[in-house]
């Protein structure tokens, strides 16, 4: 059995990923914080299209959950180790510098950047072990651009396309690859409360992308295809820098 772990693989892009990467033939652990439901529906959506997999809640900002889920796995699955680790789970708490309360900024830190950290630790040594691994990092085209009124969001997906590279170094003699992923404007409930016909001028697609091409995407960093590509930030984004 080959494992892929998404974080936030209940909604939106990882609900997509999880998808994909089981029509790949890797069973997906789908993790989510809290929407139960939104995880069941990506759980049916898997086995519908002839795939299987489970769900691991956790909250991916709180290491000592991600140790109770993944010491929890792999009781159960002595044999088998997590060889996919997505870590897609985000949130975006916008407000301009002036306003942004430390709240807005150390849950989105959390999240985006310790979540990376501990998750990505709890994982690797199994990986390196194995000679074989793969991490994709959900980044975005704020962490590359900076966006005006994400000053936390814009510092959380540098961070992280920054400790991409900075891994991928560390471990590309062991076998494992990381990449991270950054996608511009795209239709998820992330985006849904903001002007799209307004947004989607700027981008020379004029459209939003779709979650399923940003899976598309992460399935081939994860394919073999792949095996030489490791330390990159590759940009989803319609045309738009
Ligand atoms: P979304 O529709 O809001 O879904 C977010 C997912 O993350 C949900 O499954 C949610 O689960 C999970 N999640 C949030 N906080 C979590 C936590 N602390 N622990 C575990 N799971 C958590 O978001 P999306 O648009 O698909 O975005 C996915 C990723 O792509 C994010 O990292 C986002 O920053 C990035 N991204 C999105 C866009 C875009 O335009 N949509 C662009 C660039 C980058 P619950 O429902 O259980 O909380």
């Amino acid at each position: 059995m080959k494992y892929a772990l998404v974080t936030g693989g209940s909604r939106g892009i990882g609900r997509a990923v999880c998808l994909k990467l089981a029509e790949a033939g890797w069973n997906v652990i789908i993790n989510y914080r809290s929407g139960r439901e939104a995880a069941d529906e990506t759980l049916r959506l898997v086995r519908e299209a002839g795939g299987d997999g489970e769900l691991l809640p956790f909250d991916v900002a709180n290491a000592e959950a991600i140790e109770t889920a993944l010491a929890q796995w792999e009781t159960n699955h002595p044999d088998d180790y997590i060889a996919v680790l997505v870590n897609n789970a985000g949130i975006r708490r916008d407000n301009l510098m002036v306003f942004m309360q430390n709240e807005d900024w150390h849950s989105v830190m959390d999240t985006t950047v310790n979540g990376f950290f501990y998750t990505t630790r709890r994982l690797l040594k199994n990986m390196i072990t194995h000679r074989d691994g793969r991490i994709v990092n959900m980044a975005s085209l704020s962490g590359l651009k900076g966006m005006p009124g994400q000053t936390n969001y814009s510092a959380a997906k540098a961070a992280l396309i920054g400790a991409t590279k900075a891994l991928a170094a560390e471990v590309a003699p062991r076998g494992v690859t990381v990449n991270a992923v950054a996608p511009g404007f795209i239709s998820t409930d992330m985006t849904a409360e903001l002007p799209e016909a307004e947004l989607k001028k700027m981008v020379p697609m004029r459209r939003f992308g779709k979650p399923e091409e940003v899976a598309a995407l992460v399935a081939f960093l994860v394919s073999p295809d792949a095996a030489y590509i490791t330390g990159q930030a590759i940009s989803i984004n319609g045309g738009l820098y």
